[in-house]
């Protein structure tokens, strides 16, 4: 694609960025089958190829953001189901993140929206305060009907809705300290505790660290670790969100010059997306983008990483049918299609996959702030999902769990609670042990 940037537009590091991204870009529109919401709506402003071309025409003319390009962009899901589908190599996430922080610097958004937001930042990446948020939610669960009937207030009802009944005490896994693994030393690693999975369903983290210290896996839990900053990255809230960035990278760094670390294991592929993403969000701050590249480069999914352990038989043979749904930071943002799948049927899970893999509606604070979109596009899924014929749902992302399980009738776990189980963990709650079936 041809640009017109100013020589002064291009001093500017992130126009020079963007620049480069857009003349990859040679209008085919390959990626338009695969986009969730031009699926879902059907039109070209609400596909890659329309969104590069309002963001193109918003940077070049140096123009602050209007009404127009924050509808189109703030549906965009960045599920980066486009840049799987791109012939062309066009990095549509550094592309949409650039247009999500000029957005945020340059418009003012309604009254409302700008509360929902702001409370969403102020929640999200804090344990503690989501914890007290969702016991509040539970209070005004009787709302939802109400809110449901007035258009501006539909982001509240979604996250009341999303808010689950009650709220699993927290996790001694959570404090830094180190588990040691049993036996032979195979590896040391940290693990991200993160925010909101934490709060969610710590038992996430649980059957991580349970799992690796029986394969012989010393953990570290870092001393100031926090959330990755995905969350606020992708409402374009840049600074808060490299603010996290560097906490973890230093907590990150200590733990490396402290001990050594193989790996940093995370356990939502949402947050995993982000932090390998790290070396480039830093990379133009001369006290982190060393620091940063360095974590980036041992970030990896806890599947990666068992899937390049030798691991022994499984301690049971479940037989059980399992929906394996692959959330979109995990097939296209991290690449990571083959190994969970690998893991499951190794642990003697039979993997299905749902039809329209590439098609997703709970993106972050997406189903929050896109209600309508993102439950259209969850209804779709959980049919495709229902239709596999599978007896359990297994993905690896916290959003997508919370998303799926507020619409369908199977248990929904992460993929780790079930390794954690056939390798002789305990049974993930909320599954009967008649769906897992498994024999000692
Ligand atoms: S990130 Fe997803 S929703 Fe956004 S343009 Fe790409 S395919 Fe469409
Ligand atoms: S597939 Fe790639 S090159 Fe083609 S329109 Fe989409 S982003 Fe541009």
């Amino acid at each position: 694609m041809q640009t017109n940037f100013s020589a002064a537009q291009l001093a500017d590091p992130h126009v020079a960025e963007s620049e480069k991204i857009l003349r990859k870009c040679v209008h085919c529109g390959f990626c338009t089958a695969t986009c969730p919401t031009y699926v879902t709506l059907g039109n070209e402003l609400d596909s890659p190829r329309g969104r590069i071309y309002l963001i193109k025409d918003m940077l070049e003319n140096g123009r602050p953001a209007d009404t127009e390009i924050v509808t189109h962009i703030d549906r965009c899901l960045s599920c980066l189901a486009c840049m799987t589908t791109c012939p062309s190599g066009v990095n549509y996430m550094h592309l949409v993140d650039h247009a999500r922080a000029h957005i945020e610097q340059t418009y003012r958004r309604p009254l409302l929206d700008r509360l929902t937001r702001a409370m969403l930042a102020f929640v999200l990446p804090y344990p503690g305060r989501f914890r007290a948020a969702l016991k509040l939610a539970q209070l005004g669960r009787p709302l939802i009907g109400l809110l449901e009937k007035l258009p501006t207030l539909k982001p509240l009802a979604a996250m009341l809705k999303l808010a689950p009944s009650s709220t699993p005490p927290a996790s001694p896994i959570a404090s830094p300290g180190v588990h040691a693994g049993q036996g032979t030393k195979r590896g040391r690693v940290a693990i991200l505790t993160g925010c909101a999975q934490s709060v969610l369903d710590p038992a996430i983290n649980e059957a991580a660290v349970s799992l690796l210290t029986r394969l012989g896996v010393e953990v570290v839990v870092p001393e100031g670790e926090g959330c990755c900053g995905a969350l606020v990255h992708h409402m374009g809230r840049e600074d808060q969100a490299l603010a996290s960035a560097r906490q973890n990278v230093d907590a990150w760094t200590r733990a490396i010059d402290q001990g050594g670390l193989d790996t940093i294991i995370i356990t939502a592929s949402g947050c995993g997306t982000t932090i390998k993403d790290y070396g480039f969000m830093l990379r133009l701050d001369p006290a982190y983008a060393e620091k940063a590249a360095r974590v980036s480069a041992v970030a990896k999914d806890i599947t990666e990483y068992l899937a390049a352990l030798d691991l022994p038989e499984p301690v049971r043979k479940p037989g059980t049918i399992v929906a394996y749904h692959s959330a979109c930071s995990m097939q296209h943002g991290q690449k990571i299609t083959r190994q969970p799948k690998e893991l499951l049927a190794k642990a003697g899970f039979v993997v299905r996959e749902p039809r329209e893999g590439h098609l997703c509606g709970s993106a972050g604070t997406y189903n929050i702030l896109q209600p309508d979109i993102s439950a259209k596009l969850r209804d779709r899924k959980v049919k495709n999902i229902e239709a596999t014929g599978a007896e359990i749902v297994a993905t690896g992302n916290i959003g997508c769990i919370t998303q799926i399980a507020s619409a369908a009738k199977l248990p929904v776990v992460h993929t780790i609670k079930l390794l954690d189980w056939a390798y002789g963990g305990p049974k993930p709650d909320g599954v009967s042990e008649n769906s897992l079936g498994g024999a000692e």
